[in-house]
């Protein structure tokens, strides 16, 4: 009898320990290392160092969609959300500790808590931007869905807003968040909203932690290898128009990824010679 119940907590314990590691370290990485503020200074500071040039060059844009005549067009910049201007790094520890995933609703609650953090250097930056005269456009795939008690067809506009105003962004008007859903056609994929803005402004630089954020066609049915061979070919942009911040934590780098995800680790090969 001593010997099941002993072979039951193992087993428990084999199972939990499985469960709330997934993700830990990623994690851990975005709370604790300064490895990452860093990495998201590094991001801004660079954009810093090239929005003036942007601003007065008519000829500049940053977007693939703006295929139109975009000279005289007033400048803006767009920002996707999450992991990129908010950090809800909470949230994911929050499933670690639970052992649990992601979930629409418990992520809805989350987004009306309306307590995400800020990225490093994300507000001075957005903050520059308006004192310049800059469009700041944020393109999201947080999804507006009815939640009960809310008379609104989209509650998550305003939380948004609104955790945005707590951290020092204000001034932002719910036409300039564009969220997923809020219209039929504003789907996962943002291309069809970055087309959107092109059409009335100059897109001067795109930030996100996604390679989706900069480039159609990235998110769902494509292999590892091909997303690298494509963010390679725009390696200019990368640093110049195009800011990523990291994202361990979660992002269509890891929903590529069939399972399990552990089959693409590649590990060292012995060379023939030394077979
Ligand atoms: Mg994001």
């Amino acid at each position: 009898m001593k010997r099941c119940i002993y072979l039951a907590v193992l087993l428990l314990t084999a199972s939990c320990t499985a469960r709330t590691d997934h993700n830990l370290n990623s994690v851990l990485w975005v709370q604790t290392a300064a490895e990452y503020p860093a990495n998201c200074h590094q991001a801004y500071n660079s954009a810093l160092m090239n929005i003036d040039a942007a601003i007065a060059d008519s000829r500049w844009t940053g977007a693939l969609e703006q295929t139109n005549d975009f000279s005289d067009l007033p400048p803006a910049v767009i920002f996707d959300l999450d992991e990129t201007v908010l950090d809800n790094s909470a949230y994911q520890a929050q499933l670690v500790k639970e052992g649990s995933g992601f979930q629409l609703s418990s992520w809805d609650q989350w987004v009306g808590m309306r307590q995400a953090g800020s990225i490093a250097g994300a507000v001075e930056f957005i903050n520059y931007l308006q004192n310049q005269g800059v469009e700041v456009f944020f393109i999201t795939n947080r999804e507006c869905r009815k939640r009960s008690g809310s008379a609104s067809p989209c509650p998550q506009e305003k939380d948004t807003i609104e955790n945005l105003n707590a951290l020092g962004i204000s001034g932002i008007k719910g036409s300039n968040v564009l969220l997923k859903n809020e219209y039929a056609d504003w789907v996962s994929e943002k291309q069809g909203r970055r087309a959107y803005i092109a059409e009335k402004y100059r897109i001067l630089m795109l930030f996100g932690d996604d390679l989706g954020d900069f480039i159609p066609g990235v998110q769902n049915d494509i292999a590892p290898g091909k997303r690298r061979e494509i963010a390679e070919t725009y390696h200019a942009n990368w640093g110049t128009k195009w800011f990523i911040i990291p994202n361990p934590m979660y992002g269509s780098w890891y929903k590529v990824l069939k399972t399990p995800p552990s089959t693409y680790l590649q590990g060292v090969t012995a060379k023939d010679s030394e077979k």
